[in-house]
């Protein structure tokens, strides 16, 4: 199941994303559902006890058109989001690091979330802002000190993020700013409910940058996999629904270009991951 936290003339609410005569299309669920959770942040610690009438419901729920609302993150506002780095040995390559035998983690501070094509404004103080397409898995429910052989209970779903990056500023000093400014993860476009993506490796990722293709991996060489990082993030932290982990980017970054290509003002990134959609976040000027 696919959802979505949307709006349009009617309020914010939760949607179910269909097929529908050859398009996708959000399934309107709180029209037959009237007490549903309006945020998807709020359905999903009730996930399980909503999953059936939400299936029947997207059956015969009126069709609202994904060109006539605004898409929103599907959780604006996580407890935790954590991102790892350096968990493609390509991109730890192009970077010019030897690659961690353990998971390297940092945080995105809550600011950074934002809807899958919101823009992103240019920080300005720096011209080295980069971009990184990504899997992102989120928590379904609270957990703590999860064994790797248990994590896979433990995540909802994915979506795409884009991390982006102040490159001068990614150093274990200064990465949580040169990661955290206003709009640096753009996200959605909405949650892909864990069962119908069963493996993610499978999943190919890309990164458009002006409809130049710049990233091109596959979540198969990940070097730490979802339940591995679920497990490590969880280790004397309480994991909360919706708590969100983004799993690293391929290689193909602007910074690993010769010479580096960094974005600037009225550039346009694209991310797709396959069975999950696409984000797309134009930058402005600072
Ligand atoms: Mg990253």
């Amino acid at each position: 199941m696919r959802l979505a936290n949307f709006s349009d003339g009617s309020g914010s609410r939760v949607g179910v994303v269909v097929h529908d005569k050859g398009h996708e299309a959000i399934a309107d669920v709180v029209h037959e559902l009237p007490e549903l959770p309006r945020s998807l942040g709020g359905l999903l610690p009730q996930l399980p006890k909503w999953r059936r009438q939400l299936d029947m419901a997207a059956l015969v729920a009126p069709r609202v058109e994904l060109g006539m609302v605004e898409l929103h993150a599907p959780i604006p506002q996580p407890r935790h989001f954590f991102a790892a780095g350096l968990n493609y040995a390509d991109h730890a390559r192009e970077m010019g690091v030897p690659l961690p035998i353990q998971p390297r983690l940092f945080v995105k501070l809550p600011g950074t979330v934002q809807g899958p094509f919101a823009p992103v404004r240019h920080p300005g103080f720096s011209d080295t802002l980069d971009y990184e397409g990504e899997l992102a898995l989120v928590v379904a429910r609270a957990c703590r000190d999860v064994p790797e052989s248990a994590a896979g209970d433990y995540i909802a779903g994915y979506w795409v993020v884009n991390d982006l990056s102040i490159r001068a500023l990614v150093n274990p000093d200064t990465v949580v700013l040169g990661k955290g400014c206003d709009g640096f993860a753009p996200q959605g476009p909405w949650l892909t409910t864990s069962d119908e993506i069963p493996d993610p490796r499978g999943l190919r990722i890309r990164t458009w940058v002006n409809d130049e293709l710049r990233q091109d991996g596959s979540v198969g060489d990940l070097v730490h996999g979802p339940t591995t990082l679920l497990s490590w993030c969880s280790r004397g932290i309480t994991l909360q629904p919706g708590d969100i982990i983004s799993t690293g980017s391929p290689s193909g970054s602007g910074h690993g270009m010769k010479p580096p290509r960094y974005l600037k003002p009225g550039d346009r990134v694209r991310v797709s991951i396959d069975a999950l959609g696409e984000i797309q976040s134009t930058i402005l000027a600072s």
